[in-house]
């Protein structure tokens, strides 16, 4: 498989550290109000990810935090007079139902900051010792950013050229209250509690640890020195995993991670959708209107790298592409219970060895850099191979080999696409069985009663020669 590497700008062969093993580091949200759906991009692509590399065979371990503390998080509570915890607390357990409902897995570990704060003294102490970090008068640690030498070899940044470019446009790069901060590029690795936030014991002062030492010792801790991919949003290259780079090589003595993945923004009106800018929709909004299946579906349309635009417009087609796909695989079902059992004819076997290469075609997608955009384009057309050659019917077999295979490639990309028999489905059945007692009965007055209460239910029926069959519009 190959993968775009930000730290070297080029798409590389994937070789893990252990065969067939990958270990791989996703920042997580910070939780101080339910996840926008931004943030639901990089969950879903980097899920995607885990489930191909898991179908390849590989054992994933998937390591995602949750910033647990965080200025944010302890404004947020301030504002609603309750502690920093309940509404951390609160929120992790709002942004897990968004997950589940946009089937992303969870986490092999899903750390918590506030939960690793002895390692996070760990490091801070080990690159004090090596002369990393050093203690200001009020007791703020920073680290010495000159001193790491490989400094910017992520963003591709240079301390020189960024200091000269703040000069000229007259930024200024001191942040207030850091007079005995050496340089202006050293950033914060601990710092004192104020009034009424949390804080922890620490050899430097009461205070809490900096956002970027965090997932250097979370990834440290649950996935050791080196792993093989550490991914996030496009926007965490530079600071956060620069500094991650940083904290980690400094103390660890080791290469950090050896692939770095990171996706394009979702954008809306082709501006980044962000809760500072206020031009967002969080995951929540989108439930009221859609199936999530349909936000996953939409986000998945589109490689991972490029920057994807928001819009109704776009919603609308990604819901009629996934309804397309889903009504082949409920024909599928049908004919596979009620086809022909007499085996695959001629032209069947043909349509089954067209389906193979169609197969392949899909994992040539994936294996070039995730290309979700090309694997759902070949979903496309198994589903054009399986109407136009089972319309006048198909053998069991057939429709058994075209139906597994939509379904394993769905699954890989984490569609659900068989209506699971839930108590709404057995509520359709007997609608529907009560529609054909009344159609006996001559009752069509009742008959089309209940096919426009299915239809307001967003039910459809088709009668066909094998019955009646239903969709969800
Ligand atoms: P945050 O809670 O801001 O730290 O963001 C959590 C994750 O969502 C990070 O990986 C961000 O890079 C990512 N993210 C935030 N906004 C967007 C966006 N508009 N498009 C794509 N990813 C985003
Ligand atoms: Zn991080």
């Amino acid at each position: 498989m190959k993968i775009y590497n930000t730290l070297t700008r080029k798409l590389e062969e994937f070789v893990p550290i252990t065969p067939g093993k990958v270990t791989m580091y996703v920042c997580g949200p910070t939780v101080y109000n339910l996840i926008h759906i931004g943030n639901a991009r990089p969950m879903i692509v980097f899920d995607t990810f885990r489930r191909y590399m898991t179908y390849r065979g590989y054992e994933v371990s998937y390591v995602s935090n949750f910033t647990d503390v965080d200025d944010k998080i302890i404004k947020a509570a301030a504002e609603e007079g309750v502690s920093a915890q309940e509404i951390s607390e609160r929120y992790i357990e709002e942004c897990k139902k968004d997950m589940k409902g946009l089937n992303v897995l969870p986490a092999t570990v899903h750390p918590k900051a506030t939960e690793e704060i002895p390692s996070m003294i760990d490091m801070i102490k080990t690159l004090e010792d090596k002369g990393y970090a050093y203690r200001a008068s009020d007791g703020t640690v920073y680290y010495r950013t000159r001193k790491f030498r490989d400094y910017g070899k992520l963003s591709g940044k240079n301390l020189d050229e960024l200091e000269s470019g703040h000069r000229s446009e007259g930024h200024e790069l001191k942040v207030s209250g850091t007079e005995d901060r050496e340089d202006d590029f050293d950033f914060v690795l601990w710092k004192p509690k104020k009034e009424g936030e949390p804080y922890w014991e620490s050899p430097w002062c009461e205070g809490r640890p900096g956002w970027h030492i965090e997932c250097s010792c979370m990834s440290k801790r649950y996935l050791g020195d080196t792993i093989d991919i550490h991914a996030g949003g496009e926007d965490l290259i530079f600071p956060h995993h620069e500094n991650e780079i940083a904290q980690s090589e400094a103390a660890n003595g080791v290469p950090f991670a050896h692939y770095w993945m990171h996706n394009g923004f979702l954008n809306i009106d082709n501006q980044k959708m962000s809760k500072s800018l206020g031009n967002f929709f969080t995951v929540r909004d989108i439930a009221a209107r859609y199936d999530l299946q349909v936000l996953r579906f939409f986000m998945l349309s589109a490689q991972y790298r490029s920057p994807l635009n928001f819009s109704d417009a776009l919603m609308e087609s990604a819901k009629a592409g996934l309804d397309r796909i889903k009504n082949a695989v409920s024909n599928l079902e049908d004919l596979k219970e009620k086809g022909l059992g007499s085996g695959m004819t001629e032209d069947e076997s043909k349509g089954a060895e067209e389906l193979k290469r169609h197969r392949d075609r899909f994992n040539e997608a994936m294996d070039n850099d995730l290309n979700t955009a090309d694997a759902v384009s070949v979903i496309f057309d198994i589903v054009k191979l399986a109407n136009s050659t089972t319309r006048e019917g198909a053998s069991k077999e057939y429709a058994a080999c075209l139906l597994d295979v939509i379904l394993e490639l769905g699954d890989v990309l984490g569609l659900i696409l068989v209506s699971h028999e839930d108590v709404l489905d057995e509520e359709i059945e007997k609608l529907i069985e009560e529609r054909s007692m009344a159609k006996k009965d001559k009752d069509f007055a009742k008959a089309d009663a209940i096919r426009d209460k299915l239809l307001g239910m967003g039910i459809q029926l088709k009668d066909t020669r094998e019955g009646v069959k239903w969709s969800r519009i």
